[in-house]
């Protein structure tokens, strides 16, 4: 079975409810013929608005980080089941930023992984190298330590969706090249189906994420190994998220 394209924006801490549900409403008509699936990781606070925005459109809601435990003691924190009851389907785990600048860890990439699957959610998990580290020749290394501690458990890969995100190109303005992110996604596919055998990989989606924009979308999703991506900033816009969301047109 052929991998259906994904496209999820990462709004990141931006937009308010108020501005998230304008957003949506002007991507609505946008890319209403859209042939991937296309999602909105939104702050959590911006989650009840952009549901009753979205509602009767093709885009899906996701959320951007959840704990692992089912409750408790947790100030601060959200989790599956609650957002679950939302009508969220897919959360991000493990961005680079979450890793930088909040302690994540691959243990704990790992644990937030099988919560979500537990709860039925769609995980966007992000791995990829620092730039150090690809300078360094590290790049399979790294990989490796993550694919290795961060998928640890689960039983059918259909239901995850990795991004691999080279930190190099988040933010920066820098995109992999079509032929680098589609090298290392192939990579991270051979790997996978190594460490992973018999578990569902054939069907694993596999997103780039790394200023990723209207303009180098076409080229980097024409890719055989790219399965979609992870926007940042160019998911801020409706026009631009859209362009990106229609790359085949
Ligand atoms: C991201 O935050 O996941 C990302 C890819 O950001 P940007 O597109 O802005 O590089």
């Amino acid at each position: 079975m052929a991998r259906k394209p994904i496209i999820a924006g990462n709004w990141k801490m931006n937009n308010t409810a108020s501005e998230g549900a304008e957003l949506v409403k002007a991507l609505k008509p946008l890319v209403k013929d859209a042939k991937c699936e296309v999602v909105v990781c939104v702050p959590a606070i911006d989650i009840p608005a952009v549901k009753k925005a979205i509602h009767g459109s093709k885009i899906r809601l996701g959320a951007q980080n959840v704990h692992f435990a089912e409750k408790g003691a947790y100030t601060g924190e959200i989790s599956a089941k609650m957002l679950k009851e939302y009508g969220v389907q897919y959360v991000i785990i493990g961005h680079s930023e979450r890793r930088a600048y909040f302690g994540e860890t691959d243990e704990t990439v790992n644990k937030r992984t099988l919560a979500a699957l537990n709860a039925g959610l769609t995980p966007i998990v992000c791995i990829g190298e620092s730039l150090e580290e690809r300078e360094g020749g590290l790049t399979e290394k790294v990989l490796d330590r993550q694919i290795s501690i961060d998928f640890q458990g689960i039983e059918d890969f259909s239901k995850i969706v990795i991004a691999y995100e080279p930190i190099w190109a988040i933010g920066t303005g820098r995109t992999a090249t079509d032929e680098q992110a589609n090298e290392t996604i192939g990579y991270i596919r051979k790997r996978m189906k190594k460490v992973y055998a018999h578990k569902n990989v054939g069907r694993l989606r596999i997103q780039y994420g790394g200023s990723m924009n209207a303009k180098n979308a076409k080229g980097l999703m024409a890719q055989p190994e790219i399965d979609g991506g992870l926007i940042g900033g160019a998911s801020l816009k409706a026009e631009d998220f859209a362009k990106v969301v229609n790359f085949d047109k």
